[in-house]
């Protein structure tokens, strides 16, 4: 599938996934291994895919906004146990999270400037929408309900 999108998928850094998978096998104590026991609720931030039941999964602390400023944050996400692909298809907005997010947007100094939620509509008219304003620098897809970070969207 081609498109022309003016945006960019930025799934969670490799290093990252290994790092938290390193932690855990060390045993530290933000790191946990959970046994996935839900079709839907445990998404993996490197794949971009959904873990699957009887899979395990590295839940630990992500700062999706580093430290330093007033919307600073940090929160948990997953990844899966196992290595598992970088998501590649990043000028297309992953299908497993076309329902159930919110998108913020942040301005160059990581400031939240915007957000929409894109339950139920087409996520690329939404990334669209926020792209517009000049001064988004770049969009966090998160979930709707427990407002986890899931990826990060780029402008191109
Ligand atoms: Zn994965």
């Amino acid at each position: 599938m081609t498109q022309n999108s003016n945006f960019r998928i930025v799934p969670l850094p490799t290093e990252v996934a290994e790092g938290a998978r390193h932690a855990a096998q060390a045993g530290a104590s933000d790191h946990a291994t959970i046994t996935v026991d839900s079709p839907t609720g445990y998404p993996c931030r490197h794949c971009l895919q959904w873990a699957k039941p009887g899979e395990q999964v590295i839940l630990f602390p992500y700062a999706s906004i580093p430290p330093g400023r007033p919307y600073s944050e940090s929160g948990p996400i997953f990844v899966h146990a196992a290595a598992c692909p970088r998501y590649a298809a990043t000028d297309a907005y992953p299908n497993e999270f076309r329902r159930h997010r919110v998108l913020r947007a942040y301005n160059a100094s990581n400031d939240m400037i915007d957000a929409a939620v894109v339950d139920d509509a087409a996520p690329e008219s939404a990334i669209e929408r926020l792209l517009e304003n000049p001064a988004t620098a770049f969009l966090q897809a998160r979930s709707v309900t427990r407002g986890c970070y899931t990826f990060r969207i780029d402008r191109v």
